[in-house]
């Protein structure tokens, strides 16, 4: 019988917070903020630190800071009678003497739980004060009775302003305790073996209850197996999903391609082979009667947008309509003066979806839109807003997948039924990780950039040189091609990095008048979109800015990237930057300023910049500089999130979990057998549970 509701077994794990022994309401709200809302989340997160009780050093050993415990006789009680002074409790242990401090004391309980002449095992924080050892609040003063009670081992976890040490460990202690026992066993008992791995249970309770600093590694059994729960999860939804969208109906485009002809005619140039068999590739999808998703991967500049544009034409010519979204205002509005021309003499109707319509206009849109008079809708993600309705959505490309992760895609795959899906991403990532991020669609790849393009001469240079760079740029400007300045991303706020580009805007206007121009992330649209405009018309020569230049602008005459402060970019954002000129025929150059000195990775990093302009090695490069988790571990960069999967230290079980679910999806493919029984448990526990409506076999 398939399951359609969540087990009960796992009810107490979904369950608020606000069920575990100390968690109010006041407290459950921040803690729903910093880690999730159930009782799972909680458990999910998992000790960074230990400390550990059974560091019992000689006085004179001690090590400042670090939590020590001894045995001590009470000597002597200070109650100091004025306001703000602390109770001091002088204490004496082998070899020396320890103080005991406490603020806002309860005098009447110390004097009853620490007597003179008793002895005592305390634990804490040692502090040096005044040439005196202390311990403020410790956190154990057990009688000789209880010394058994203190635990050994206690774990650290990471906090969150207004949540303590103390309540979250005391909630997780009552977490752990809720933790059902004999949930079936997800994995087969050869892996499970084979990884000397014990059960969900066990590594659970194992994660929170490290005997050692060795246990809290990202490869320690009991965090593998964790680990390899969430990927298998994630591996196994993603299967589901794409399966099911493969079985789904789609639309077949299987027109002509009399739209394609005339586009081709149109261009000034051939598409490049790896833009023919991206391509095809495409259209095999489209002219299929089953639903696309397909990922469009290629490097800045490698004409991804032009094989959009061909497939939506298909689309149209199927008496559909397709949607271009951009992730940024600029770049719809760009999308709508590279493309518009063609659409124009190929009588295809289009209309651009701004922020900048009026109301009027934009309610006018929606109704051409709704009523089917407008063939190809370009905008930003805001198109799949709920009062953009379209009267017969056959195609939605989605351009810059970067900014559009899992969990959106899902969603959209939801909303129009049927609908042909293509996303577009520059962002290059190995193979393993591919597969992670987009396992549930399918890949076509633009190796090849088209030919001719004029290589970009790289230069790495030196700020203290800035004098020489900026008085070159008049015969540049005298020649009628332009350039970009990028200022320093300066990480504190947006408006340090605004006050840099401002300086160096005026400083260039100093010398330049008003052929330099200032974009930056803080202006409204119509303005940034005057600025660009008269960059693109040439009334700007010099534009200084922030990085919202970053994405997908196309100026041909620009022919100059200057990077200032290069070495505080990170590699992909500054080969996006590089990817703005050599866009033209015009010999391009970018020039990246540094302040010495420079540290190790930095140097590395535009050592690489210099080297190579080919998009998947400069990925290669900063994964390998920056781990996989930093460059992916955000939430920007399309790449799931995860709760206990470290994309460095885990990517082996990725690889092992994408098999594992092949093999899967051929031997028990609506998981009915007692593993699939189980695994069901797995995709309900990690949220993945949209996919089970899936299971039931056709
Ligand atoms: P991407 O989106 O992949 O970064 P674009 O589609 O914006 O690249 O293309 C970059 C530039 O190259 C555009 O000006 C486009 O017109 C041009 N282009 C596209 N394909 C070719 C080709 N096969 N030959 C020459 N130029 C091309
Ligand atoms: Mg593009």
């Amino acid at each position: 019988m398939p399951m359609s509701t969540r087990p009960a077994a796992l009810n107490p794990l979904f369950a608020p917070v606000t069920a575990l022994g100390g968690i109010g309401t006041k407290t459950a709200r921040l803690v729903e903020e910093f880690m999730g809302g159930a009782v799972l989340d909680m458990l999910w997160h998992l000790p960074t630190g230990i400390i550990d009780r059974r560091y019992r050093p000689a006085l004179v050993e001690v090590e400042e800071g670090r939590v020590s415990t001894f045995e001590v006789e009470v000597m002597k009680h200070e109650d100091p009678k004025r306001r703000g002074l602390p109770y001091r409790i002088l204490c004496s242990t082998e070899g020396g003497f320890l103080t005991l401090v406490f603020f806002r004391a309860k005098a009447d309980w110390l004097t009853r739980a620490m007597p003179v002449g008793s002895t005592r095992l305390v634990s804490g924080q040692v502090q040096n004060f005044r040439d005196r050892l202390q311990i403020v609040h410790p956190d154990y003063m057990l009688p000789q009775a209880e010394f058994e009670k203190l635990p050994v081992v206690e774990p650290t976890y990471p906090l969150t302003a207004g949540l303590s040490a103390r309540v979250l460990t005391k909630a997780l202690i009552d977490a752990l305790s809720r933790l059902p026992k004999d949930l079936p066993e997800w994995h087969t008992s050869t892996l499970v073996q084979k990884q000397g791995w014990g059960d969900w249970h066990g590594a659970m309770m194992q994660a929170h209850r490290p005997s050692d600093s060795g246990e809290l590694d990202a490869n320690h059994p009991a965090r593998r197996r964790l680990a390899y729960d969430e990927l298998l999860a994630h591996q196994l939804a993603l299967q589901i999903a794409r399966r099911e969208r493969r079985r789904q109906g789609g639309r077949a485009f299987d027109g002509e391609n009399a739209l394609k002809s005339a586009l081709f005619g149109l261009l000034p140039f051939t598409l490049t082979q790896a833009q023919l068999s991206a391509l095809r590739e495409i259209e095999d999808d489209m002219q299929e009667p089953r639903r696309m998703l397909r990922l469009l991967q290629g490097d800045v500049g490698s004409g991804k947008t032009l094989v959009a544009l061909s497939a939506m034409l298909r689309a149209v010519e199927g008496k559909a309509q397709a949607a271009i979204m951009a992730p940024t205002e600029i770049l719809a509005y760009q999308h709508a003066q590279n493309l518009g021309p063609y659409l124009d003499t190929l009588g295809v109707k289009w209309q651009l979806f701004s922020g900048r319509n009026t109301a009027k206009q934009r309610a006018l849109a929606l109704q051409a839109l709704a009523d089917g008079t407008v063939d190809i809708a370009i905008g930003t993600h805001a198109l799949f807003q709920s009062d953009v309705v379209f009267a017969n959505l056959g195609m939605v490309v989605v351009d810059e997948q970067h900014r559009f992760g899992v969990q959106q895609r899902m969603e959209l795959s939801s909303k129009g039924g049927g609908v042909d899906i293509l996303v577009m991403t520059a962002t290059p990532i190995p193979r393993t990780l591919a597969l992670t991020a987009y396992g549930d669609m399918d890949i076509s790849v633009i190796g090849e950039k088209p030919a001719g393009r004029q290589s970009i001469e790289t230069r790495v240079i030196n700020i203290a040189r800035y004098g020489d760079v900026a008085s070159r740029l008049q015969a540049l400007l005298d020649s009628g091609q332009r350039a970009y300045w990028v200022c320093p991303l300066v990480r504190e706020s947006a408006e340090s990095d605004l006050a840099a580009a401002e300086d160096r805007y005026q400083e260039l206007q100093k010398r330049y008048g008003d052929a330099v121009g200032l974009i930056h992330g803080q202006m409204k649209t119509p303005e940034k979109d005057r600025v660009m405009a008269r960059f693109q018309a040439g009334e700007i020569g010099i534009l200084v800015a922030t990085t919202v230049v970053e994405v997908g602008v196309d100026v041909p005459e620009a022919t100059v990237m200057i990077v200032e402060h290069a070495e505080r970019f990170g590699l992909a954002q500054l080969h996006q930057l590089r990817g703005r000129v050599g866009r033209g025929t015009a010999q391009s150059s970018c020039l990246l300023l540094y302040r010495p000195p420079l540290g190790r990775v930095a140097q590395a990093r535009l050592a690489t910049m210099q080297n190579t302009d080919d998009g998947f090695k400069i990925a290669d490069e900063d994964l390998r500089l920056r781990g996989a988790g930093e460059v992916l571990g955000t939430r920007q960069s399309g790449m799931p999130y995860f709760r206990l999967v470290d994309l460095d230290a885990h990517a082996d079980l990725m690889e092992m979990a994408q098999q594992d679910v092949e093999l899967l999806m051929e031997s028990d493919a609506y998981l009915t057998s007692p593993r699939g029984q189980a695994l069901r448990f797995l995709l309900y526990m990690f949220r993945r549970d949209e996919v089970i409506g899936y299971l039931h076999a056709a």
